[in-house]
Parts: C-alpha cells; sequence; structure tokens
C-alpha cells in the first residue's frame, strides 16, 4: 500500500468533522450495552429502519440486566420485523452470558468478545472503538466498500484471501487515536457517500486517490459473489381459525429459519396437511381456501408457501399444549415473536374475513 495511513486516516476524520452522522440514538451516552444492540441490529439493515426498533428495545431493555432477564419469546417480539432472528436469539443467549459468567459487566478485550454469542471481530471492533475509543480496526459492509474501492482490491469479500486483504488494509489505516470518529467516518462514508450503487464520488474525501474511480467504474468492487442459482423450498401453511378471531400457532425448533419464532403449522404438501389436520381435528374441519402461492427469499433459498384456510367447525374448546401450540387471540394480540411473512399472513386472514364477513364461509374463498 502506497498511501500514507495516517494521511488517509485524518482526510476521513477532516470528513467526518463536516459531514458524518453525530445524532444517532445509539451514539448519545454510547456505552458498550447500546453500541453492541446497535452494531448486532445494523447488521443487514439499514440505520433509518433500525432507529424505532432501536428505540423501542432500548425503552423496553435499557440494561443489560432487563435483556438477560426477560424471556426469549419477549425479546425476539421486540426484533419481529427486523428479520435475521439468530441476531436476536444470540442477543439473548450472550446477555444471559455476561449476566452469569461476567458478573454482569461488559467484557472490554477483543477476546472476550468474540467469545460471546453473535460477535465477530468487525462487531467486537466496533464496541471497542466506538463505546471505549480503543484502537480496534472494523470491517464491516460499508467499510469492505470503501477500502475495495479505494484500493481496487479484487475479488468477493466473503473469500478467505479478500476479506483477509480487507482486514489487513484496515489494519493498517486505522489510526491508534480517535479510533472513535475514524471508524465512525469509515461507516458513514460507505452508507452516505460511497454507496453500493450511484457512489457520489464528486463529493467524496478520498476521490483523488480513489483506484476504482480511476478505472471509471467504482461500482465494479467489491467483486459479486459468484452467482449460484438458489434452491426453492415448497411448504403449506395452515391458516387454522375458530370462526372467533383465534388462529393456531406453533413454536418453531430454536434452530433454522425464524427459530424460537411462533409460526403456522407447516407441513411438506397438501396430503401431508390434511393427514395432520385429521390427526388433530377429526373430521371437525373444513377447507376453505387455499390462496396463491407467495414468495420468501432468505439468503441461501426460496421458501414457495401455499397458504391454506381452514375453518373448525362447532365451537369446541380444543386443548392446547401452551408451549408449543397456542390460539393466537387476533383481537388482542399477545407479545410473542411472530415471523414477518407469517404476521403478514394472519393480517391478510383477518382482513378477508371483517371485509366480506357477510359472504358464505366468511369470503374466504
Ligand atoms: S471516490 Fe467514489 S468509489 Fe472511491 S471511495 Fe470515494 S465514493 Fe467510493
Amino acid at each position: 500500500m502506497r498511501q500514507d495511513p495516517k494521511e488517509f486516516s485524518e482526510q476521513i476524520i477532516a470528513w467526518y468533522k463536516r459531514h458524518g452522522r453525530k445524532d444517532l440514538p445509539w451514539q448519545q451516552n454510547p456505552t458498550p450495552y447500546r453500541v453492541w444492540i446497535s452494531e448486532i441490529m445494523l447488521q443487514q439493515t439499514q440505520v433509518g429502519t433500525v432507529i424505532p426498533y432501536y428505540e423501542r428495545f432500548m425503552q423496553r431493555f435499557p440494561e443489560l440486566q432487563q435483556l438477560a432477564e426477560a424471556s426469549l419469546d419477549e425479546v425476539l417480539h421486540h426484533w419481529s420485523g427486523l428479520g435475521y432472528y439468530a441476531r436476536a436469539r444470540n442477543l439473548h443467549r450472550a446477555a444471559k452470558c455476561i449476566l452469569d459468567e461476567h458478573a454482569g459487566l461488559f467484557p472490554v478485550t477483543q477476546a472476550a468478545l468474540m467469545d460471546l454469542p453473535g460477535i465477530g471481530r468487525s462487531t467486537a471492533g466496533a464496541i471497542l472503538s466506538l463505546a471505549l475509543e480503543q484502537p480496534s480496526p472494523i470491517l464491516d459492509g460499508n467499510v469492505k466498500r470503501v477500502l475495495a474501492r479505494c484500493f481496487a482490491v479484487p475479488g468477493w469479500p466473503g473469500k478467505g484471501a479478500v476479506l483477509k486483504r480487507l482486514w489487513s488494509l484496515s489494519e493498517e489505516l486505522t489510526p491508534s487515536h480517535h479510533t472513535r470518529a475514524y471508524n465512525q467516518a469509515m461507516m458513514d462514508l460507505g452508507a452516505t457517500v460511497c454507496r453500493r450503487s450511484r457512489p457520489r464520488c464528486d463529493a467524496c474525501p478520498l476521490m483523488q486517490q480513489c483506484r476504482a474511480r480511476a478505472e471509471g467504474d467504482p461500482t465494479a468492487y467489491p467483486h459479486s459473489r459468484p452467482r449460484a442459482r438458489l434452491p426453492s423450498r415448497k411448504v403449506v401453511m395452515l391458516l387454522v381459525h375458530d370462526g372467533r378471531g383465534r388462529v393456531l400457532l406453533e413454536s418453531r425448533p430454536q434452530s433454522g429459519i425464524w427459530g424460537g419464532l411462533w409460526g403456522l403449522p407447516e407441513y411438506a404438501d397438501r396430503q401431508a396437511a390434511e393427514e395432520g389436520l385429521a390427526v388433530w381435528f377429526g373430521d371437525n374441519y373444513q377447507e376453505i381456501a387455499v390462496w396463491p402461492e407467495r414468495r420468501h427469499s432468505f439468503s441461501h433459498f426460496h421458501l414457495l408457501i401455499t397458504p391454506v384456510v381452514i375453518k373448525l367447525a362447532g365451537r369446541q374448546e380444543w386443548v392446547m399444549d401452551g408451549s408449543s401450540r397456542v390460539w393466537y387471540n387476533t383481537d388482542k394480540p399477545d407479545q410473542r415473536g411472530v415471523a414477518a411473512p407469517v404476521s403478514r399472513l394472519i393480517e391478510e386472514l383477518i382482513q378477508r374475513l371483517e371485509e366480506r364477513a357477510d359472504e358464505p364461509y366468511g369470503g374466504l374463498r
């Protein structure tokens, strides 16, 4: 690298003083706990989306102890809509671990932080630098993009050798003083100037030395992941309702998609669904409608959901095992973590029931 690290960081910090973001909620009273929550929320999610979630989360769990002592269900409920729920499960596990194994004191070394669930090297660096002004480098998505472009680093950053090169650049350039301002500046620069598409090179403090810009197409960096066709998985989801505003929910296994959240009963196909319904309800149910398939994409596959609406016959009281199956009262929703696509299906069911309540079968066809 021919770049002088001191000069580089000074340019970045000078830019930050004039243009950086200084009034984000987690920048006020930046304790390790507050910075940690924000960093986890900001993984895969943009600042504008995170802010209201962060504020609600901090209102309910202002200190680590409240988070550690809350139920996982309640934590997931506060996470509902943010996606990537493993982040919330790890937050909860890590909070318990800090309470039990560190006497409630937030660890302040990179190694101890990286021992906690869900904290990688960059998140540890962000906590140490942004909360404690330690000279710890970071490499989140924004920083990767700025460095890959400025130094024209070829290859996809998911590849070990490329990641190693980017970390080594980050280490060389991170100053030992004013690390908080520098790291925040790099994140801000990536988020607001060196954007994924349409980078604003004319407003960038690195425009003179940026190699990707000199090559004429900054968006060529970082290189994309080699394309692989994502596989699809089909499922049938049952919207079982009892005609009195209650919908059957099942708790999902802790591992796998939407782990630990509540979801609709799910089967591989219609026949398996019918067999499941027969076991549960005998012939006291009626299939009311099959809605068109809808797609929900994860990073590694597409989930193709066929929703089937089932109405239970009569007014029987089905006995539920509250730990794995519950009647979810749509009139009075409780504090329960439900994945966003499942919430949308339930809302659609309620809407259709309300709109066409006087039609045969409640207008659900
Ligand atoms: S000059 Fe353009 S491509 Fe280079 S770092 Fe700045 S915004 Fe990114």
